[in-house]
């Protein structure tokens, strides 16, 4: 079967490797839809992000879904021909996080397309994937493989709105709007947000921003201004999602945080300074979030029963073969949001 696998920087091939039959609770799926996440791509252009170093050579992609072609002696042959989103993530299940219910923090974690442990975990850009028949999720007939391929960055965004709390009602801001601050979008809107502002330095993404629910779009470059109002009293927001890391959007927006407001903390940059007296004289709850646990599931329904519409943020879908193509437009805010690969 053939992989879209990363070499090096910038050298990402399509190569041919060997298929895994299933071991007894294992299923095989012939992959369909595979989505490409920001973490791909900083492999893609850097070979790793932070202290992640791809060492070896590794197939990409952990937002995938398919329909299982294969089965272990211990999973019902029926599931064969069934259509799943796969959950990237296998948690060992028995280390103290597993036990205490935060899988997403085991520590044994083995999830797709990630050069955080060495051998590194192979992702699910091939042509197929085997995985534990648990992270076979399955979908109605009336999703396709592309929603079912949203799941992942859904079930990101769904956890990131378990730590913000109740925003029904509430003022949110979320700061960044790539496919995982749209994501949030979406899911704010869904849970109530009375007032949803969107920042973003890109004209396209806030375009998106508006046509997903978005109360109030600026980008704070071409009005370094807007968002001045919203500081007033001590800040109007009561949640802040910050899906950008950049250390310029987070110091802005902490002057525009309710004393007491929450702000959950979803892009990821490098080390950045922020002013601890303002987050400690204000009460800021700043909350980290990583992954998601139990959200992957919910995600699936959620969108199985219509409640959140990922389709606007897939804005390409290509096959594998022109995979170099895919993540060059992938890289670009101003022409792309989502882009997937296809199988
Ligand atoms: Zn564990």
């Amino acid at each position: 079967m053939r992989a879209v696998v990363i070499h090096a920087p910038k050298d990402l091939r399509i190569d041919t490797l060997p298929e895994t039959p299933p071991d007894a609770d294992e299923v095989r799926v012939r992959i369909g839809s595979g989505g490409i996440c920001g973490s791909d791509l900083h492999y893609y252009h850097h070979g790793g992000f932070g202290t992640v170093r791809v060492k070896q050579p590794m197939t990409l992609g952990h937002e995938i879904s398919g329909t299982i072609a294969a089965v272990g002696s211990n999973v019902p042959r029926a599931r064969i021909g069934q259509r799943v989103a796969v959950n990237p993530s296998r948690a060992c299940g028995t280390c103290e996080y597993c036990h205490a219910g935060m899988r997403n923090q085991c520590l044994d974690m083995r999830f797709m397309g990630s050069a955080m442990r060495f051998p590194h975990m192979q992702g699910g850009f091939a042509e197929s994937v085997t995985v534990d028949a648990r992270q076979a999720v399955p979908i109605p007939d009336d999703l396709t493989l592309a929603e079912a391929a949203m799941a992942e960055p859904l079930a990101v965004c769904l956890h990131a709105a378990r730590q913000a709390g109740p925003m029904f009602g509430k003022r949110v801001l979320i700061t960044g709007c790539g496919p995982i601050g749209a994501l949030a979008v979406l899911v704010a809107k869904n849970s109530g947000a009375a007032e949803l502002v969107v920042t973003d330095i890109a004209a396209k993404p806030l375009e998106m921003a508006r046509r997903l629910g978005a109360t109030r779009v600026v980008n704070p470059l071409a009005e370094p201004d807007a968002l001045k109002p919203y500081a007033a009293d001590k800040g109007r927001f009561d949640v802040l999602i910050e899906a950008t890391g950049s250390e310029a959007a987070i110091r802005g927006a902490l002057e525009l945080v309710r004393p007491g407001g929450t702000i959950v903390q979803l892009g990821l940059g490098g080390d950045v300074t922020l002013p601890m007296n303002l987050i400690v004289a204000k009460e800021l709850n700043l909350k980290g979030t990583f992954r998601f646990d139990p959200e992957f599931e919910l995600a699936v329904q959620l969108m199985a029963r219509k409640v959140v519409d990922v389709r606007p943020v897939i804005t390409a879908e290509i096959p594998f073969t022109d995979a170099v193509a895919a993540f060059e437009l992938a890289t670009d805010r101003n022409r792309a949001m989502k882009v997937q690969i296809t199988f």
